[in-house]
């Protein structure tokens, strides 16, 4: 039957029982988006079954997936570039939303069968069909990624989430962006039916099909909410939330969809009609091309790992238990990898190793996986594990000779082929290698703190290093779920040598009498996660200090020197340039003009494009691409602006732009 309908994506077959099963295996893919093929593929089917259902030779239709993990990722984002206007976009919808129509007036029932990710685009077709069916299993996840693109659903998923959700949920669930796990879906309404394993999905769906199985929509109390005048309410409270994390000029996806749903949530004829004509200025807008770029970017990170490695690191041994070594750790047995962690000082190892327990929890919800977790984890005062590991890292205090004799003591330890790294982050690499008998095989590799959120590793590759070794340093990082980033062994790598700059010029700023918040608003303004004078509190003063020296930069009698001079170091010690109250700054409630702080913004990032362009120039990273993903993910540099370089030439061309149009 595939082959009658042509099919390159689908499989279509229809049962001795006349039920038809369309399943999803995308060719040459590992995963399934909704692309244009697919989505002409399974019009194909719908055309070819619509009769079959009107004259009751078929009893109903099964969609699922051929592929071992997943349903549907989503929309295919790179087909998303072609579209340069909202017209283009409209037509792309017109013939997807018909055929979603379509299959929901079917005249038999159809019910999804779901495993694995079912994400925006699956999940709209996924509430499209009668009745869903989701594995309980952990790899199943169900969600409407869209504002992280910039955009909100456009397949309708607005009208038919609220539909079977009620908006609370629905809502709640578009604009932030999170997925759940099948449970939680069953429990909003997402889902009708649960079943434990992959195995089951095909006897339960076929059941679901005998027995015309069909999914109520919300109930009346959920549905409630979308009466006037309490849909009113609901959307002011939901745009208060939504600015306390995001500026609407930054990101205006949720408020637009805020809006939409203020206007048309009380039908749901109305907020499909509705929906595309919001949706098409997002989808070609500034911040959706940056944020989709964003993504692009990620693979682009994660590529710096070669694929195919067959090297596997297992095991890990992290030497320091402080701040940073302790989280590593952490993060390594998260990850699966059996890990033991040393220190010299016995308190600092405790410390280290409970501190992990929060992580655990919030990675691993059933208590075997979180008891697993914790047997992987072994505390070694004594070093035991280096002998076994396939990775190495040191993370101890920042003194060169102790790195050194460290490094010299391990070399006859470990295993061949195992990675030897540190977490260094101002010594130089070739300095930490002199010792080593074997120097080539030291890579470093940088972390950021804190551990656990921070989603960027610098794979630092020192003037000997070999190739082999930063490759499987690459490989280590994608293992443990964060995203690589191959550097030069430059003083600050790539992401503190662009970062330095910045701080150490606004630092001057306040020096010469700017005011401290002001500053620090311009640059939220501009779209950073904090300002650079409040970084500086985070990061801590006197690291600053120590660091301005090594830069040489003048800081004799500075604000800052007498701050670390009198003991106040910044968030740890409750008070740097500002006060520290429970982890948050006290600060007056001054107002700026808005022009004023746009101005400054853009003036306080302008050495963070200098450097960034001095770093491609002398080659910290590859390519001009991988300097923005390292901004983006090592500084959370205003992502709708697609990175330092990105931006540097997107208001180059816009001066262009407006210099021809004077002309
Ligand atoms: P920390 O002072 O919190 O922890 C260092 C730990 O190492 C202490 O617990 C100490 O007892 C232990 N230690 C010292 N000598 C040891 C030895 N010979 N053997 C075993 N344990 C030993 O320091 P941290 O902030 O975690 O920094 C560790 C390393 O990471 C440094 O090289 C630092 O430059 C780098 N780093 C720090 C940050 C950060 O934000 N803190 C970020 C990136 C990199």
């Amino acid at each position: 039957m595939s082959q009658d309908l042509e099919l390159h994506d689908w499989k279509f077959s229809v049962d001795h029982e006349e039920i038809a099963w369309a399943v999803f295996d995308r060719e040459g893919q590992s995963v399934n988006t909704l692309g244009r093929r697919p989505i002409e593929e399974l019009q194909k089917i719908i055309n070819h079954v619509e009769p079959l259902a009107r004259d009751k030779s078929l009893r109903g239709m099964v969609i699922t997936s051929g592929k071992p993990k997943g349903f549907i990722v989503g929309a295919d984002i790179t087909e998303f570039e072609s579209f340069t206007s909202e017209a283009q976009v409209l037509e792309m919808l017109k013939p997807v939303l018909n055929m979603l129509d379509q299959i929901e007036n079917l005249k038999m029932p159809v019910v999804a069968a779901i495993h694995g990710f079912c994400l925006g685009g699956g999940l709209e077709l996924a509430l499209a069909c009668h009745y869903r069916i989701a594995t309980r299993e952990d790899s199943t996840r169900l969600g409407f990624p869209e504002v992280k693109l910039g955009i909100f659903p456009g397949f309708h998923g607005t009208a038919r989430s609220i539909r079977q959700a009620g908006p609370m949920a629905a809502m709640q669930n578009m604009l932030t962006g999170k997925m759940l796990r099948a449970p939680a879906a069953r429990a909003v309404g997402f889902v009708d039916q649960l079943v434990a394993s992959q195995d089951m999905l095909h006897w339960a769906a076929r059941k679901a099909i005998l027995k015309r199985k069909r999914s109520k929509p919300a109930g009346a109390s959920k549905q409630m909410m979308t009466r006037w005048p309490a849909r009113g309410l609901l959307a002011k409270k939901m745009r208060e939330e939504t600015a306390k994390k995001v500026r609407e000029d930054h990101y205006p996806a949720p408020f637009a969809l805020i809006d939409l749903f203020e206007k048309h949530g009380g039908n749901h004829e109305a907020l499909k009609a509705a929906e595309s004509r919001a949706f098409a200025p997002l989808m070609v807008s500034d911040t959706s091309r940056n944020l989709r770029r964003v993504f692009r970017l990620t693979e682009l990170l994660k590529a710096q790992a070669p694929r195919g490695l067959k090297w596997k690191p297992m095991r890990a041994h992290i030497i320091g238990a402080g701040t940073m070594g302790a989280d590593i750790a952490g993060v390594c047995v998260a990850s699966g990898m059996e890990v033991t962690l040393q220190d010299i000082n016995a308190e600092q190892l405790e410390k280290g190793m409970k501190a992990q327990k929060k992580l655990f929890s919030r990675k691993f919800r059933s208590k075997p996986a979180k008891a697993a977790a914790q047997a992987r984890f072994i505390a070694d005062p004594d070093g035991n594990g280096i002998a076994h590991a396939d990775v190495i890292i040191e993370a101890i205090v920042e003194n060169l000779e102790i790195k050194q004799k460290l490094f010299a003591s391990l070399e006859d330890k470990i295993k061949p082929g195992a990675v030897l790294a540190t977490n260094t982050s101002s010594l130089k690499l070739a300095d930490i290698a002199e010792p080593l008998k074997d120097p080539g095989r030291l890579i470093g590799l940088h972390f950021f703190s804190p551990v656990p959120q921070m989603p960027l590793v610098e794979v630092v590759r020192g003037a000997t290093t070999r190739e082999e070794e930063v490759e499987k340093g690459a490989a280590f990082v994608t293992k443990i779920g964060k995203f690589p980033l191959i550097t030069k062994d430059v003083p600050g790598f790539l992401v503190n040598k662009v970062l330095t700059p910045y701080m150490f010029a606004a630092m001057e700023r306040l020096e010469k009498g700017e005011d401290k918040e002001k500053i620090d608003e311009a640059a939220r303004v501009f779209g950073m996660p904090m300002g650079p004078i409040e970084l500086a509190d985070n990061v801590g003063l006197d690291v600053c200090l120590h660091v301005s020296k090594i830069l040489g930069s003048p800081s004799e009698g500075s604000k800052l020197e007498q701050l670390v001079n009198s003991g106040k170091f910044g968030k740890k010690s409750g008070q740097g340039f500002y006060t520290w109250k429970d982890g948050k700054t006290e600060t007056s409630k001054s107002e700026f003009s808005k022009s004023e702080l746009q101005q400054l913004g853009a003036a306080l990032v302008q050495p963070i494009i200098d450097e960034s362009q001095a770093s491609l120039d002398e080659g910290v990273v590859e390519s001009a691409d991988l300097v923005d993903a390292g901004m983006i993910f090592g500084t959370g540099f205003a992502p709708f602006r697609g990175g330092p370089l990105h931006y540097k030439a997107s208001i180059t061309k816009s001066d262009d732009t407006s210099q021809h149009a004077a002309e």
